[in-house]
């Protein structure tokens, strides 16, 4: 049976309802700790970068094992899993897919054994742009074997390709050639590696245990598994841990361009960036927005939970009560069981209920983080009106997104943008709001307090800072379609086998291991 995969997704939301986050990464190196459960736990706090997939790589010193299967972390794995994955190293992803369908061959980490004996396993958080020309360039080899399409798996083939070299070294060839976002980590029978591209779009950041490093996308990470916050991995930064400590090198000039977006919406509010604490900077733009766009109303909610902060801030700046308006059905996208075509047709209503107490009779700020196809924010006006609004005035945490994203983050084709066929009185009438304003960019950059010229703003103006190939070599399925041939039965997510509760055992080395029938007694396979 499909089951459902902790979102309100196109199978459960047909208005499917924004961004999608893009992976969230895990990595432990500690004799004497249980790695794999302090990885799970890890995932645990990343679990909002991710609900497609999630996977755990471990070694004891002398092999690498990953279980990996589509689903949430608390779905995928449960105690005599996690009890069976012994060792002193650990790397762990949470999946949302931005190249490669989501399928569980494209979970992670990927794992590639060298002709050496060494295997790697990787994991990745962000988007190559340049994937087509390095399999081009690496020829068949590329994705013969473990049947993935995803950049990640390319990274981990061409890391493994290099048996010459130690992991180390094959990294400061590999990790030049690659263009795009990445925060990698990625680990051998006895070394844990971190890598951030040398723009740091997405985060990593790294800690300290009593007994051993953690690095992970977002502090938050650290703190649940009581690690404390050491640095961030630089932008061009490759680290290696073992037991002969922590080595740090460069494979590339430094250029930060940190994504504007992870304020907004993608990070959590108890994380930290360059600095700057996400939930404050929330509140501060949420200020700026009041600054910007004040309107007379008698009660300001935010739309749960990603546009709290903002609407706090939006409260004490124009001094209007802030108050619950929508309570959100938390669990809703965690379920087995999927829900009939009457309750699909329900669409946010699944999602989101109004608090018809509370919004009866009042004129109404709403804050939401962003706008991209604008199916939520018309579906919420429509629904607060039902409930006895006399005004809905919608307030917006970010500038119109009105370009994609190609680092990471699955925002829609730029012909689905709302924003990029109209102007803010179109969309406010296609939302169907009494007034509509947006922060403005430069608001928005300086409650990051970080200069402009250190942040990725290209969904918002255009200006991309990594160099994008022709247009059709890039997107989420190009491996798909590039130098192999695409196979019709390629499954989707939620449709096979492949997504029966824990069938997704694996760890195999470079030549692909069938998958074991879920029926028989599992057997990791080193
Ligand atoms: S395009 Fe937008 S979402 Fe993508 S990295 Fe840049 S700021 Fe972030």
């Amino acid at each position: 049976m499909p089951r459902g995969d902790g979102r309100l997704s196109h199978d459960l939301d047909p208005q499917r309802p924004g961004p999608q986050d893009a992976c969230g990464v895990f990595g432990v190196w500690a004799p004497g700790e249980e790695v794999a459960n302090l990885t799970y736990f890890g995932l645990y706090a990343l679990q909002h970068r991710g609900q497609e997939a999630a996977g755990i790589a471990v070694s004891d010193g002398t092999g690498v094992v990953v279980y990996k299967d589509l689903g949430l972390v608390a779905q995928v794995f449960d105690e005599p899993t996690l009890a069976s994955l012994r060792g002193h190293v650990a790397i762990g992803h949470t999946r949302y897919s931005t190249t490669g369908a989501s399928t569980w061959e494209n979970a992670q980490p990927t794992i590639r054994s060298t002709a050496s004996g060494t295997t790697i396993a990787l994991a990745h958080n962000g988007n190559l742009v340049n994937t087509a020309e390095l399999q081009r360039e690496s020829g068949e080899r590329a994705l013969a074997g473990d049947g993935a399409t995803s950049d990640t798996s390319l990274v981990t083939m061409l890391l493994a390709s290099r048996p010459d070299l130690s992991v180390e070294a094959a990294a400061l060839e590999v990790l030049p050639q690659l263009r795009g976002a990445f925060s990698f980590v990625f680990m051998d029978e006895s070394t844990l590696y971190a890598a951030r591209d040398q723009y740091g779009v997405r985060p990593l950041v790294l800690g300290r245990l009593e007994r051993g490093w953690v690095v992970a996308s977002e502090t938050a990470a650290l703190d649940i598994v009581g690690a404390s916050v050491v640095r961030e991995v630089e932008p061009g930064e490759l680290i290696a841990i073992d037991e002969d400590g922590l080595r740090s090198a460069r494979f590339a000039a430094p250029e930060p361009k940190g994504c504007l977006f992870e304020y907004v919406y993608i990070a959590r509010p108890d994380a930290t960036i360059a600095g700057r604490n996400v939930h404050a900077a929330r509140v501060q733009i949420g200020r700026q927005l009041a600054r910007e766009h004040e309107v007379e109303a008698d009660l300001v909610i935010p739309v749960p939970e990603s546009g709290t902060p903002a609407a706090i801030g939006y409260a004490a700046e124009s001094g209007i009560t802030f108050g619950a308006g929508l309570m959100k059905n938390p669990y809703v996208g965690r379920t087995f069981i999927q829900p009939s075509q009457t309750l699909r047709q329900l669409g946010i209503r699944l999602k989101l209920n109004p608090l018809r107490e509370n919004v009866r009779g009042k004129r109404l700020v709403v804050v939401d983080d962003s706008i991209v196809r604008g199916n939520t924010q018309r579906a919420i006006v429509r629904m607060l009106r039902e409930a006895g609004a006399l005004e809905v005035h919608v307030r917006i945490s970010s500038p119109p997104v009105a370009w994609p994203c190609f680092y990471g983050i699955d925002f829609a084709t730029r012909a689905e943008l709302l924003a990029n066929g109209l102007d803010n009185e179109g969309i406010r009438r296609s939302i169907g709001a009494d007034t509509l304003g947006y922060v403005s960019l430069s608001g928005l950059i300086a409650a990051t307090e970080q200069p402009k010229s250190r942040l990725c703003r290209a969904c918002f103006d255009g200006e991309y800072p990594i160099e994008l190939p022709a247009d059709s070599l890039i997107g989420k399925h190009v491996l798909e379609g590039v130098g192999r041939r695409v196979t019709a039965e390629t499954p989707e997510p939620h449709a096979t086998p492949f997504v029966a509760a824990h069938s997704g055992y694996d760890a195999f080395s470079s030549a692909r291991v069938p998958r074991p029938d879920p029926e028989e007694p599992k057997n990791h396979i080193r």
